[in-house]
């Protein structure tokens, strides 16, 4: 792997740009002030060369180059971790490794390779994969794979799952997330085959957009608070975002007090405002532009660049 940029602040974010293969990938270390690398350490994969699926606000979908090997994903686990680590022992409490940069990680089996194999290379006791995903029609034999992976290497709530579906309305979602997707009904039933005492709650994350429609009472129709956590997250202003004229529905002045965040409480909904630093999407450094840039000839690194997705899933 050749690593082409690294860019960031050791003590927030750093993000790498790499050339694996021939193609372009980027990847992120991150810390979480005040909470310390010591006690928490969050490391943030690709998983495909761009993506196929071209979300509306994402800039990872501007181009999709393949699946990324279980080689090319260890390479950025190493990358990181050897300078800090050198004989694979990881210490932190907590050592996250988040599927959630370049890609939808249900779209390549290598990643259910990956973690089948991540407990017998790194001695990492607060090892804990994040998975973050739309729930394509595709993703079937790969969550449900990924049920068993969960139960056999990531018992007692050593694994995280994140659904983004980002409205109750089926138009908005599907004008959101093109191509095919699973309904609620769909994503419940997979819930209840998933859930098992001790787990980690799943994460319903909403992306807010000034005109989302996001309905409490229609997701407390088919997900159960005591299975299911609610992330509400600004909408970051990505290349995409600006293109398509969205605005973020939770910005600094309105997130103190923020209705939705209260309505999804009062039934009975753990709810929390995922922000990650406004300075940084000020900055614009966010999933898949840097690729997406350095792709195309333009990129324009500021040096003092962080990374936003480091509180993806918090
Ligand atoms: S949000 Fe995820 S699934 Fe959608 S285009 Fe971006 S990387 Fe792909």
């Amino acid at each position: 792997m050749e690593i082409l940029g690294k860019y960031g602040k050791e003590e927030l974010a750093i993000l790498y740009i790499a050339r694996y293969d021939g193609k372009i990938i980027e990847f992120v270390e991150s810390v979480q002030p005040p909470v310390t690398r010591e006690q928490k350490w969050v490391l943030i994969l690709s998983t495909l060369y761009g993506c196929p699926l071209g979300c509306l606000m994402c800039d990872a979908g501007e181009y999709f180059f393949g699946r990324i090997s279980k080689e090319g994903m260890l390479a950025q686990i190493d990358h990181m971790i050897s300078p800090r680590f050198p004989d694979k022992k990881i210490t932190m409490s907590k050592f996250k490794i988040q599927f959630a940069r370049m890609g939808e990680p249900t779209l390549n089996e290598h990643v259910l390779e990956l973690l089948r194999e991540l407990p017998k290379i790194y001695d990492a006791p607060g090892l804990m994969p994040c998975m973050s995903t739309v729930a394509p029609n595709s993703s079937k034999k790969f969550l449900n794979d990924l049920i068993l992976i969960k139960n056999d290497f990531y018992p007692k709530g050593q694994f995280q799952l994140q659904f983004s579906i980002h409205s109750t309305d089926p138009d908005f979602r599907h004008k959101w997330i093109p191509g095919k997707i699973w309904s609620f009904q769909e994503i419940a039933e997979f819930g209840n085959k998933w859930y098992q005492p001790g787990d980690r709650k799943i994460t319903l994350n909403f992306a807010v957009a000034s005109d989302s429609i996001i309905e409490p009472k229609i997701i407390a129709e088919f997900f159960d608070p005591k299975k299911y956590f609610i992330k509400l997250t600004p909408l970051n202003p990505t290349s995409n975002v600006l293109k398509h004229k969205l605005n973020s529905g939770i910005t600094k002045e309105n997130m103190k007090d923020f209705i939705l965040k209260r309505e999804f409480e009062e039934l009975g909904y753990e709810t929390m405002i995922s922000i990650g630093n406004w300075e940084e999407n000020e900055i614009g450094s966010n999933c898949g532009q840097f690729a997406t840039h350095f792709i195309e000839g333009d990129v324009k690194i500021k040096k003092d660049y962080t990374c936003e997705d480091y509180n993806l899933l918090n």
